[in-house]
């Protein structure tokens, strides 16, 4: 029994020590039983190739621990099934779920059904495993100490009972039945050859004690670790693993390898990383840094300086790496800019599932049932491309329609109200000319196509219909009927389900995409069959509610993860975290993320086991800084080239400080770093997308027009509204006879380019769709209200009579109203009827007290419309406009003097400045029109009559400076001028004062926009 620890520096051999010794061995006993352990598959995976290349050796086991714990239990005859990740993450539910019902559970009463917590108690549970802590001890040490640890102890207990009863156990838990079993057995794993332990950096209690009893009967066990003869900072963590080993497998006889000496850029910065150094070392290029003004462009970078390695440096992908403390943020971005730069890329880690497209549009088609048909959602599913709707006929412009027949009938998340919008829209005969249709109604499906449509909306609803209630295994079922096979797996004698979505097969149509979705959709069939296995091994299959059964999906869902099989993981590059890479080797390396908080890592208290916990029950400190250690691992990680980048600024946009470690290795080496929002040269493009943004100089130039254009501080140019290039067209549409409205005249008055996109680009606000009526439908009501209780008063003038006629009259207008108006009552509905009707009693007492003297003689009367003549607008030029509008009421007093009132329901002031600045026009129009187009006499006053507040505007018009011919004066100006900038395509944007309004349809993308004060 000789027992041998190699001590070296990173990258001198250490792995091909132990190869050569595997060779010699297996040279003289080709069949000599030998065993290497690894930490994880990819440096298993590297060390096989190493092997393979270095000429073979067969009886050679090589795996990690766990697969070492499972050959030794198989040995020992002990059978037990070891669960899969979604099994535990049930049972640890289930456990958690028992133990609350049975009231043991206080502490964590409110989150003891959250997949956080779930992942947090699986990780504890696994490190008092990997230490060998007994639940029954671990019990006893918690009891007189905080609920917390108490109520652990609980959960730790009640989680192993149920393993043990059911013969099964977890990964920490096979490592601590094969202790178990080699200590009873004296026989088992007898006969070893040799013993290899490579790459690792800690061991655990249980690695520990099973490490002891196999170096007792293998004749030859070599442990390899990082270190040398000096106490370095960059070698804590190692010191800590030597110092570990060296107490169970005492004594050990030290191998030294002899490393030549120091004489490339990355051997050299191994040798005094992390220690102080008297003149800095020149790197050539052998060592470059990036700056990056986001992650986005630093994986550009990366993966572009890696290309450059594969195609100047001539090495194969499988010899590169791109590598970070947490690969996590940076995910997207690589698999975006890999596929963008033709580059094969494997990540090392699996992603969380429910992030994948695929499984998210799945989820979020479940919970349209459970969310009653939720608007955002069902149209989402039609629109989604992962489900194939054509068993219901849905077909690709179906969705528009759907959504905008929700629009218009108000649906938010109501059947009853699908069932009751798509009912009416059937009965609309746009053809019957005797009904005039609003706007939005013109955009909804109606007839036939709304009723076409009802029939594919309740086929949709049918097939989504779930069991009321089933057992975990109906759910299931029903669930892999509604996804459908996968065409991939299916034999020439299979056919596909008729009535499924064919989520695969949908998933399977984008090549760009493919190989991910379906990876995904396949462990979400691992998922669904662990979700079947622990409900019936577990307990009594119940039957459950849908939504308890979504609940289930989606935390095991979360809790999964998923990986993307690489095309050829022999030649394709490795993208892993740091920790993943330990032990593995590269010609170059791109580390990237050397931002502070980012590496080192801002490590955090565990919430379950803290230090103090930590540090009483003799486990792993959390806070242990052996950051130093992993930078340390990740630099050496390349032999020949190295690539440090770092975000300069944070996700936020503000500045984001670089990485003490960026800091500490540019003052160890005579290098400089440059730049990735520098342009690059021709050469460097890594892709053909890039090349042609190189080589289009307009493109480029165009760009930083609109950007320049964009950030001046005043709006003007070709980019900002400047459409003079289409005057002519212009003109010819809004031509003299064009009919005019004094509101669109106003529009442009607030905003010339909210004109641009309402009435040129004819663009409408998407606001999403919400019961009850908005303040439009709140202003015709009004109108309504107010026109029809003049006109039936045999007295006008008579307050009494009309408060008395008002509950009777508002009751007519607000019984009709949803169905008038198009808006779906909330249920609030009779309360705001009340307060609306209190709200017109109010004004008609305050209208009667500002209009004695004044009768009502006219009620909503047109001009420009209904056989009445427009009222035309000449300009100097001679340029005439031609105005159109319906006038509120017009009263006269005993003098026979004309005065002219316009209703509104909004509550925003107007003032004389409104009119001055050309924004509020109406109602000088209006009285205008009175005059000039109807030539029923020269009214001498005007004003805007605001419902709500029961109060007249401050703009008056026989108050108007120069009284009401010069308001007059200054609207026909103003429109005029409006019209001639129409016509002239001048559509700058200017944000209101008070900001930009909602109407306005550019709100969600002009650079402009001010948002409401
Ligand atoms: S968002 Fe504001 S600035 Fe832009 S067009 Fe609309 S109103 Fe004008």
């Amino acid at each position: 029994m000789s027992l041998h620890l190699l001590l070296a520096p990173a990258a001198v051999g250490k792995t091909q020590h132990c190869i050569q010794r595997i060779r010699e061995i297996n040279r003289e006993n080709p069949l000599a039983p030998i065993w290497v352990i690894l930490p994880n598959n990819a440096t298993a995976f590297a060390f096989r190739r190493r092997l393979a290349r270095a000429g073979g050796a067969i009886g050679v086991h090589l795996g990690t621990f766990y697969s070492l714990y499972e050959e030794l239990l198989a040995e020992a005859g002990q059978l037990v099934a070891r669960l899969d990740e979604p099994v535990i993450t049930y049972l640890l539910r289930e456990v958690a779920v028992e133990l609350h019902h049975a009231g043991a559970l206080n502490f964590f009463a409110n989150i003891h059904t959250l997949p956080g917590f779930r992942r947090a108690l699986h990780a504890a549970i696994q490190e008092l495993k990997r230490a060998r802590i007994d639940p029954n001890d671990f019990t006893h040490w918690a009891q007189g100490r905080s609920a917390r640890l108490r109520e652990l102890a609980r959960l730790y207990t009640a989680y192993q009972e149920r393993l043990l009863k059911s013969d099964w156990a977890d990964g920490e838990g096979q490592g601590w039945l094969a202790a178990l079993a080699l200590e009873h057995d004296a026989n088992l794993a007898r006969g070893w050859r040799l013993l290899v332990v490579d790459g690792f950096d800690e061991f655990n209690p249980t690695q520990l004690a099973v490490l002891k009893l196999l170096s007792a009967r293998a004749d030859e066990t070599l442990v390899t670790l990082t270190g040398d003869s000096r106490e370095r900072v960059a070698h804590r963590r190692f010191v800590h693993a030597r110092a570990a080993i060296e107490s169970v497998l005492s004594p050990c006889l030290p191998v030294s390898l002899s490393p030549s000496p120091s004489t490339t850029p990355i051997a050299q910065i191994e040798s005094i990383l992390f220690e102080s150094a008297s003149q800095k070392i020149p790197v050539d290029n052998a060592i470059q840094f990036i700056e990056a003004p986001n992650r986005a462009e630093e994986i550009r970078a990366a993966l572009r300086w890696l290309k450059a390695r594969i195609v100047r440096d001539e090495l194969k992908p499988s010899q590169v790496a791109l590598l970070a403390r947490s690969i996590e943020p940076y995910r997207a971005f690589i698999d975006e800019t890999a596929t963008e730069f033709g580059l094969p890329i494997h990540l090392s880690e699996g992603a969380n599932l429910a992030t994948n497209p695929a499984i998210a549009a799945l989820l979020n088609l479940l919970a349209v049932s459970a969310q009653d048909f939720s608007r955002r959602r069902v149209v989402d599913a039609w629109r989604n491309p992962y489900f194939d709707w054509s068993p219901q006929e849905i077909e690709q412009d179906d969705a528009e329609r759907l959504d905008a027949a929700a629009r218009w009938g108000q649906v938010v998340d109501n059947m009853a109200h699908w069932q009751d919008t798509l009912a009416r829209l059937e009965k609309i005969n746009l053809n019957d000319e005797s009904v005039e249709h609003d706007d939005e109604v013109l955009d909804a499906p109606t007839g036939a196509i709304a009723a076409a449509l009802a029939q594919k909306f309740f086929a949709f609803a049918k097939r989504l219909a779930p069991p009321i209630r089933a057992t975990m295994r109906g759910y299931v079922a029903w669930l892999e009927q509604l996804i459908g096979d996968d065409p991939g797996l299916l034999t020439e004698y299979e056919r596909e389900s008729d009535t499924s979505l064919h989520l695969v097969r949908c998933a399977r149509a984008s090549a760009a995409t493919r190989d991910r979705d379906v990876a995904a959709l396949r462990e979400l069939k691992n998922v669904l069959r662990a979700l079947v296995f622990s409900e019936t091994a577990f307990g009594v299959a119940r039957e459950i509610a849908f939504v308890e059964f979504l609940t289930e999906l989606r935390g095991a869902i979360e809790a999964a993860t998923y990986r993307v099989p690489p095309p050829d993981q022999t030649e394709s590059i490795l993208a892993a975290s740091v920790l993943s890479a330990r032990g593995l080797s590269f010609r170059a390396v791109a580390l990237v993320g050397l931002a502070e908080g980012e590496f080192p890592r801002a490590t955090t208290e565990d919430p379950l086991l803290m230090e103090t916990d930590r540090a009483a029950l003799n486990l792993a400190p959390r806070l242990s800084g052996d950051e130093v250690t992993f930078f340390y691992e990740a630099v050496t990680r390349a032999t020949e080239k190295l690539l440090l980048t770092r975000p300069y600024l944070a996700d936020d946009g503000q500045p984001w400080e670089a990485s003490p470690y960026w800091e500490h290795i540019l003052g160890l080496v005579d290098a400089q770093p440059s730049r990735a929002d520098k342009s690059i040269a021709p050469e460097d493009a890594a892709s053909e997308t890039e090349l042609n943004l190189i080589s289009n100089a307009h493109h480029a130039s165009a760009q930083s027009q609109v950007l320049a254009a964009r950030m001046a501080e005043e709006a003007r140019g070709q980019f900002e509204g400047d459409l003079s290039a289409l005057r002519s067209r212009l003109a010819q549409h809004f031509s003299p006879t064009h009919p005019w409205s004094a509101s669109r005249l106003e529009t442009f008055g607030t905003c010339p380019f909210a004109f641009f996109t309402a009435y040129v680009l004819k663009l409408e606000p998407r606001p999403p769709a919400q019961a009850g009526y908005d303040v439009r439908q709140l202003g015709t009501m009004y109108h309504a209200i107010l026109e029809t209780l003049f006109r039936a008063a045999p007295d006008p003038t008579n307050l009494d009579a009309l408060l008395t006629a008002l509950p009777i009259v508002a009751r007519k207008i607000f019984d009709d109203a949803p169905e008038t108006y198009g808006f779906r009552p909330t249920a609030l509905w009779q309360q705001q009827r009340s307060e609306l009707e209190r709200i017109l009693a109010d004004t008609l007492r305050a209208l009667s007290e500002a209009s004695v003297g004044w009768k009502p003689i006219h009620l909503e009367l047109a001009f420009g419309k209904d056989d009445q003549p427009p009222l035309v607008l000449r300009g100097d030029d001679g340029k005439e406009i031609q105005l159109r509008g319906y006038i509120d009421r017009v009263d006269v007093n005993t003098a026979g003097e004309l005065r002219v009132l316009d209703y509104k329901a909004g509550s925003s002031s107007i003032t004389k400045q409104d009119l001055d600045d050309g924004k509020r026009l109406q109602l000088a129009l209006y009285a205008l029109a009175l005059r000039d187009a109807l030539k029923i006499g020269a009214p001498v006053a005007g004003l805007y009559w605001h419902i709500n507040a029961a109060k007249a505007s401050s703009l008056k018009l026989e108050k108007y400076p120069g009284g009401i011919d010069a308001a007059f004066e200054r609207a026909t100006t103003h429109a005029l001028s409006h019209v001639a900038r129409v016509r002239a395509g001048d559509f700058a944007p200017h944000p209101p004062d008070g900001g930009c309004p909602q109407w306005c349809p550019a709100t969600a993308f002009c650079w402009r926009y001010k948002p409401k004060e």
